[in-house]
């Protein structure tokens, strides 16, 4: 049984599976028009540790998640740039694939772009308009909230409250400052599609109604985001899919922001403009283990710091993967749980990150027991007993895997002798052959290595 933080409900309960042994979910996407941010990461980073660990425990995940290639700020980039829109969503979407590769997160089952949907909503907003849910104003087609009964389930707050809240709008044709924009008119020079009510292109909250429920069906299990999605945009989907009379997702879960430190993220700093600007810096697993660090819902703050003290404990995990010589995991690939014995120590190990995982994701709490692990397996091989040490160290490598983070065994040592060397060097120190080992680490020295002595045995490295 999976347990998951519900957003509408407010409390930690069963994700309750449509169909037996699956997993239907939707996340939405980024919209095209820059280089991907840390927030992008974050949330891409969280899910695909979800769907990777629920199907490592044996569930079939369909993951839906989409593109937005166009919308207001792609148009601006087009126009500014003196390029098309699909030219502007091309070229980001494509700079999204290269750091989603390099964070190893895996494609999605399918990836709906809302180009590709538009007639589907052009359908959706004229049904509106029939049962006027849907109105005209000289800018576009709103939707009426006042139409759904219990809009602001996923706000929290009822309907009188928001609209107290609500900004007032220079827009006075609104029935209600909280309507939003289902369909917006063709301007002078912005791409168009045709419709009954007036030619224009789709308001962003209407796309993922229908791409959802298209690709996932009716009463789909889990839709996810950012926090910052919850309000309004995940309640305007709701609130479309209601008011079509539609059975939508039946579980909301949001993962927490990601902050830059207290001060205001800059460049002078040294903090990370951009995903891709951050990637070009670290070692790309290191956002990963960031991530898992937290717990999904807690805000995580990305800085060079913390990044450079993640990439500390992956030296520790690549350290195990050289000393055991463990297989590099992860990838593209999912890693499947029953392809495995699980059993001993590693059934152990195994049996308690289930429990702390299935129940809301609870990933710092795997880690720790992961790197407990690590510590035991050095500890049991120091002391000779490598039956228990391999055991160990090889389920380490496996669950790290499952959560999408590999470890290497040649990090980057490409150098075959070097690592015949290093064996030989740390066979050397295990028998306490001191002069052995420090003509070992001159030899290693002249091939151009660093090398360090660690509990894990010798690690090198290039200067
Ligand atoms: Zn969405």
């Amino acid at each position: 049984m999976i347990r998951l933080f519900d957003s509408v409900h407010g409390d930690v309960r069963e994700l309750e599976l449509r169909d037996p042994g699956r997993i239907s979910m939707y996340v939405c996407g980024p919209t095209v028009y820059d280089l991907p941010h840390l927030g992008h990461g974050r949330y891409t980073l969280v899910w695909d540790v979800a769907r990777r660990w629920y199907t490592f425990r044996g569930y079939v995940v369909d993951y839906v998640s989409n593109i937005t290639d166009i919308d207001d700020n792609i148009i601006n980039r087009a126009l500014k740039e003196g390029t098309t829109e699909p030219e502007v969503a091309r070229r980001f979407e494509q700079e999204w694939w290269d750091a989603m590769d390099l964070i190893g997160v895996a494609r999605p089952s399918r990836v709906p772009r809302a180009t590709e949907y538009v007639s589907d909503m052009v359908e959706l907003i004229a049904s509106f308009l029939n049962d006027d849910i849907g109105y005209v104003t000289s800018d576009g087609v709103y939707f009426d909230v006042s139409r759904v009964p219990d809009y602001g389930l996923l706000a929290g707050q009822p309907l009188d409250s928001l609209r107290a809240g609500a900004r007032v709008e220079a827009n006075d044709e609104k029935r209600s400052p909280l309507d939003f924009a289902i369909w917006k008119f063709a301007k002078p020079g912005e791409p168009s599609w045709p419709a009954p009510f007036g030619d224009g292109r789709p308001g962003w909250h209407t796309e993922c109604v229908v791409m959802s429920l298209d690709l996932l069906g009716e009463g789909f299990d889990l839709h996810t985001g950012g926090l910052d999605l919850r309000f309004p945009h995940h309640e305007n989907e709701r609130a479309q899919a209601l008011a079509a009379g539609r059975d939508f997702a039946h579980h909301w879960s949001h993962n927490g922001w990601v902050m830059v430190g207290e001060e205001k993220m800059s460049k002078s700093l040294g903090n990370f403009t951009s995903l891709s600007d951050m990637l070009a810096q670290t070692d790309p697993r290191a956002y990963r283990l960031l991530v898992l660090r937290s717990h999904y819902r807690s805000p995580i703050e990305v800085t060079p710091d913390t990044v450079a003290d993640a990439e500390r404990a992956l030296a520790r995990l690549d350290a195990l993967a050289r000393r055991f010589d463990l297989p590099t995991l992860a990838g593209d690939a999912m890693v499947i749980g029953s392809d495995y014995t699980w059993s001993g120590l590693a059934g152990a190990l195994y049996e308690g990150l289930a429990l702390v995982l299935d129940d809301d994701l609870n990933t710092p709490l795997a880690l720790a027991q992961l790197f407990e692990a690590v510590s035991a397996a050095n500890a049991a091989a120091d002391r000779g007993d490598q039956e228990s040490a391999k055991e160990l160290a090889g389920a380490v490598a496996v669950l790290f895997g499952s959560l999408g983070l590999g470890l290497r065994a040649s990090a980057d040592v490409d150098d075959d002798d070097a690592e015949d060397l290093v064996a030989a060097r740390d066979l050397a120190r295990a028998q306490k052959d001191w002069a052995k080992a420090d003509r070992l680490r001159a030899e290693l020295e002249e091939r151009g290595w660093v090398v360090e002595d660690s509990a894990a045995g010798t690690l090198i490295r290039r200067p």
